[in-house]
């Protein structure tokens, strides 16, 4: 078959979770982050996939994205919103059962006007200054925000992937200035936070990357397999180039097979001569000249038989391998993986 085919192993996201899960005390919930379409995974698989009679909490960043998780789960499962309660995003907040994180206090104005009594938490800012209500402004609202029965606090580490890091511990302390004594249920830690160390997890964490087989969570399931099925071999001399701009020049006699797949699917053209490989099982093969649209060139001169299909993802090359290439995070390969893949999902079951 011609088509590039993107396997993801619903099992090993269970499993990811449950590794997770594990790392903090029993008293602690775990969440699951399906925000970006379960991290380019599929929304609907994913959030159904994961935490079995685990996490009942899921986080997305927008409203429309938790209409497809509500849609995917039914009613009960709580659904999070972290960009909180935006202007005309009232009917879907109240007729999906979501629950904004209020960043601002203009938020928390509209949620208790347009929604007395609909359940919401708060973002608070500890210094990555992104989202979330500031330290002054909180002091001067918490009292009376508390009594509207907050479901949560949160905030988020701008460093968590660098554990060593001092702005781990100043905006621990922050938070801590800012949460102590309220008595509610708070949250810092996504993936990263999880492990540095219990002191970061609070009453809920918040894992994301983590689940979807990606850094920090080294000790993590691989879950995304990526194959590109060879559509033409041919054989070049030495001093002939290869694809857009002839960037690639054989030295010797190379045989280059051209596979199906490309910067169209998420396979970004940055990859091009970088020293990128694909795999025929255990076997690299350098990506050479540039990635186009549809196809990348790879050179197969040293295999003793041309293969169906090469392995973009898998056991030999996971999502942050194939991002170092690229000189970007395995979050953002996962998060731009494309629609034209033949999308396989795994499971069988915990
Ligand atoms: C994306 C996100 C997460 C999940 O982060 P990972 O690093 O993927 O685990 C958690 N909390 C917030 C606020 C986020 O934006």
């Amino acid at each position: 078959m011609a088509t590039p085919t993107l396997t993801i192993d619903l099992d090993a996201i269970a499993a990811n979770w449950r590794s997770l899960d594990r790392l903090s005390a029993p008293d602690v919930q775990t969440a699951a982050v399906v925000k970006a379409d379960g991290y380019g995974l599929g929304v609907d698989r994913v959030a159904r996939g994961p935490c079995p009679g685990g996490a009942r909490r899921f986080f997305v960043a927008y409203a429309e994205e938790g209409a497809a998780v509500r849609q995917a789960l039914g009613p009960g499962p709580q659904i999070a919103v972290l960009s909180g309660h935006m202007a005309g995003d009232t009917e879907m907040i109240h007729d999906l059962d979501l629950t904004p994180m209020l960043n601002s206090l203009e938020q928390i104005t509209r949620h208790l006007e347009a929604l007395p009594g609909h359940a919401f938490g708060v973002q608070l800012d500890t210094g990555m200054n992104r989202l979330g209500v500031e330290m002054l402004e909180w002091q001067a609202i918490a009292p009376i925000l508390i009594e509207a029965g907050p479901e949560l606090l949160m905030s988020h580490l701008a460093c968590a992937d660098e554990p060593d890091h001092d702005q781990n511990l100043a905006q621990l302390e922050t938070f801590h200035q800012m949460t102590d004594g309220t008595g509610l249920p708070r949250s810092l830690s996504a993936t990263g936070g999880i492990l540095i160390g219990p002191k970061f997890h609070f009453d809920l964490t918040r894992p994301g990357v983590g689940l979807y087989g990606g850094r920090p969570f080294d000790t993590g399931t691989r879950v995304v397999t990526l194959s590109l099925p060879v559509i033409q071999t041919r054989e070049v001399a030495a001093g002939e180039t290869v694809g857009y701009g002839g960037s690639w020049t054989a030295e010797t006699v190379s045989q280059i097979a051209t596979v199906a797949g490309g910067y169209a699917d998420g396979l970004l053209r940055l990859l091009s001569n970088r020293g990128a490989v694909l795999w025929d099982g255990d076997i690299p093969c350098p990506v050479v000249g540039r990635v186009s649209m549809d196809l990348i060139t790879v050179d197969v001169t040293h295999l003793a038989e041309v293969p169906r299909s090469l392995d973009i993802l898998g056991a030999h090359q996971s999502v942050d391998e194939l991002a170092d290439a690229a000189g970007t995070i395995g979050y953002e390969i996962l998060t731009s993986l494309g629609h034209r893949y033949l999308r396989r999902y795994q499971e069988r079951g915990a």
